[in-house]
């Protein structure tokens, strides 16, 4: 499979701290990697580099051969880089739906104004919009949810909300924050299941992320930090054998 991000050399200096130091990987299309790593590793400061909330100190990142790494994160998103929305991003007072078709509106750059306004064109919008929102909406199980205040939401369904954001964007990869955070068993196997759903769909997906067997289950690659460095890239069997992962989340 092709290489779909390139992550080169990338270093990210805070003051004396370096946070996140000369990580080079790549992300083939079509593929579940996760970055994982102990508390401080570099993770959450590697996903705002990638994203573009961040930019590097040097070191580069490309979306199909497109140096990425300087613009600014709507361009990037626009660009197809796209991450999930947090719960602060999300329409409070709306409803799930309309989220979702609002997210559409952002990528196109359709009028949003005219969204709200309810002018022609943006009901047009909305009417070709409206098969896709809806099948995004079903696959992330929130379709009978459709109508429902995003604020009366429970936690998971929110979480899973953030994704239909994402991807009502039409990301090339979609960058998912701590998927499982918080989660139970069960709503981390149905999350589980479902970025499984969306990989089969044809996304490319990375995701950053502390918990181990849900990422050990979901991962095609896992690529480990520890202090900001790379010690090991590799399937989830090659990972969970290999001595430097092991050693490094005991000491953590
Ligand atoms: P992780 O997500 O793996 O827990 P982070 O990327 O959040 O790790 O942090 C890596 C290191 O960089 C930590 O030592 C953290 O304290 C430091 N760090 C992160 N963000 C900043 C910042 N904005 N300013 C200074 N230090 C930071
Ligand atoms: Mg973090």
């Amino acid at each position: 499979m092709a290489d779909l991000l390139e992550v080169s050399a990338l270093t990210k200096r805070f003051g004396g701290l370096v946070a996140v130091n000369n990580v080079s990987f790549s992300v083939r299309e079509k593929e579940i990697l996760s970055v994982i790593g102990p508390n401080g590793a570099g993770k959450s400061t590697l996903f705002k580099l990638i994203s573009s909330f961040l930019r590097p100190t040097s070191g580069q990142v490309r979306l199909k051969g497109e140096r990425i790494s300087d613009l600014a994160p709507h361009i990037a998103a626009r660009k197809g880089v796209v991450r999930t929305f947090q719960e602060t991003t999300i329409f409070k007072n709306m409803s799930v739906r309309e989220n979702v078709i609002i997210a559409h509106h952002l990528r196109s750059t359709a009028s949003l104004i005219g969204f709200f306004l309810g002018t022609g064109t943006a009901k047009a919008d909305e009417a070709a919009f409206g098969a896709s929102a809806d099948d995004i909406l079903e696959l992330l199980g929130l379709s009978s949810l459709a109508g429902e205040i995003a604020r009366n939401l429970p936690h998971g369904h929110l979480r899973a909300l953030g994704i239909a954001i994402g991807l009502a964007t039409n990301p090339s990869i979609l960058l998912l924050d701590e998927p499982f955070a918080g989660m139970n068993h069960d709503e981390t196997m149905r999350m589980v299941a479902m970025v499984k759903r969306l990989r089969e769909l044809g996304l490319t997906i990375l995701l950053v992320e502390h918990d181990m067997p849900a990422v050990m289950k979901i991962s095609d690659r896992i690529v480990v930090l520890n202090f900001g460095e790379k010690i090991a890239e590799g399937t989830p069997a090659q990972i969970q054998n290999n001595d430097k992962v092991i050693e490094a989340y005991l000491g953590s």
